[in-house]
């Protein structure tokens, strides 16, 4: 038996852990993998994912995250560089989430590693290893993944998200965009000289990526010129719903891209996720239930959604012109991505404010 009980620790079930434990409740964090490991996504942290990270006492530049501060768009032969009008870091998931992890631990939360095969209402979970847990409340945080029984309805077309680390790529501290041929693609640094992180989302993954990618600009091409892969393949996760938003109503409480996946060229996505954590935390302090807290999230996360939305499907459908306005337009381009922060989007700002309740 216990009181709540969060599937999946990853950033949004580890910050609910973290959260609700610091406020006295301290739940079972429950997560497959014993050991964190890569998972698909382009390693962007904007500053409401730091702001919120620097609420738990973890610093991106102790964890070794790399400092960025440009921003450059490659479609054909145009290009367009502008300086990022907010803090951001690169940083690979797999220092982030086991950062994560060791906080919610040291808080007070337990971390029990299994995968939950279902939960029935009431809440009663079923375990891989064996072990049948009831619980008063159940925080659903499994990312792309669905719960037996809990399905997330499915947004068309679903993309598939892949993601490569690669050696020998000549990056600045920078964030590149580069729109392909069948989908967009975001390279950053990694903390190893030389090292970069190549994340996609595309429509048919199959091809080479790297070739993909380079064929796509001139850009992409002189950067992944002398790239070599730093593993034998991709990881790859397919069904990814950009633009779903959980339409609410009763059921578990619901966190991270359980609730909302916004497209990932923002790089949002994990501070969505670690806010929506800290969120479903203060209301369920508060005394709200999950449809409340669902139907608040919704009127939080409606712009960033919208503004994220209006983006992707420019990039995707006139790649080249996307590239011509920022270059044009450096001032609008800006704008834009501030709008594209769940929470930081005031003109002028660099940092995110602190996290609201
Ligand atoms: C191509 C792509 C690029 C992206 N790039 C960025 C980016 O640059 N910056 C950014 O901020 N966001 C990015 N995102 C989005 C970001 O990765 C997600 O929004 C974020 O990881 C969501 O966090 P989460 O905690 O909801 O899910 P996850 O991080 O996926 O965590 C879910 C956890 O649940 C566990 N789990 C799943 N099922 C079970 C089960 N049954 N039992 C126990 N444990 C379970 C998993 O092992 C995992 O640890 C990108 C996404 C994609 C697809």
């Amino acid at each position: 038996m216990s009181d709540t009980v969060i599937v999946g620790g990853g950033s949004a079930g580890a910050a609910a852990a973290i959260a609700m434990a610091r406020a006295g409740t301290p739940p079972l964090l429950i997560e497959r993998d014993a050991v964190p490991r890569e998972a698909v996504c382009g390693e962007f942290l904007g500053p409401d994912a730091a702001a919120a990270l620097r609420r738990f006492g973890l610093d991106l530049a102790a964890l070794g995250a790399v400092s960025l501060t440009r921003l450059r768009l490659g479609a054909g032969a145009r290009e367009a560089s502008l300086d990022l009008p907010f803090s951001a870091w690169a940083l690979p998931r797999r220092v982030l989430d086991g950062a994560l992890r060791d906080r919610a631990v040291a808080a007070g939360a337990r971390l029990h590693h299994a995968t939950v095969r279902e939960a029935a209402p009431g809440w009663t979970l079923r375990l891989d290893d064996g072990a049948r847990i009831d619980a008063a409340r159940l925080l659903l945080a499994t990312g792309k993944h669905a719960l037996r029984g809990h399905p997330r309805l499915p947004a068309r077309p679903a993309s598939v998200g892949l993601k490569l680390h690669l050696r020998d790529v000549a990056i600045g501290p920078e964030v590149v965009l580069l729109p392909f041929a069948g989908g967009y693609a975001g390279l950053l640094p990694t903390p190893e000289a030389g090292g970069a992180n190549l994340c996609a989302a595309v429509t048919d993954a199959r091809g080479d990526l790297l070739a993909r990618v380079a064929g796509g600009s001139a850009l992409g091409a002189r950067l992944l010129r002398d790239a070599r892969p730093a593993w034998e393949r991709p990881l790859a996760i397919g069904g990814v719903p950009y633009g779903f938003r959980h339409a609410g109503g009763d059921g578990p409480y619901r966190l991270g891209d359980q609730l909302s996946v916004i497209p990932s060229f923002t790089g949002d996505g994990v501070a969505m996720a670690l806010l929506s954590g800290i969120a479903a935390a203060e209301a369920i302090a508060a005394g709200r239930d999950a449809a409340w807290f669902h139907a608040a999230w919704r009127r939080r996360s409606a712009r960033p959604m919208r503004w994220a939305g209006i983006g992707a499907w420019t990039m995707r459908a006139w790649p080249a012109a996307f590239v011509g306005a920022a270059t044009l337009l450096p001032g609008a381009a800006r704008q834009v991505a501030r709008l594209t922060r769940i929470d930081s989007c005031r003109v002028g700002s660099s940092e995110a404010p602190a996290p609201r309740a």
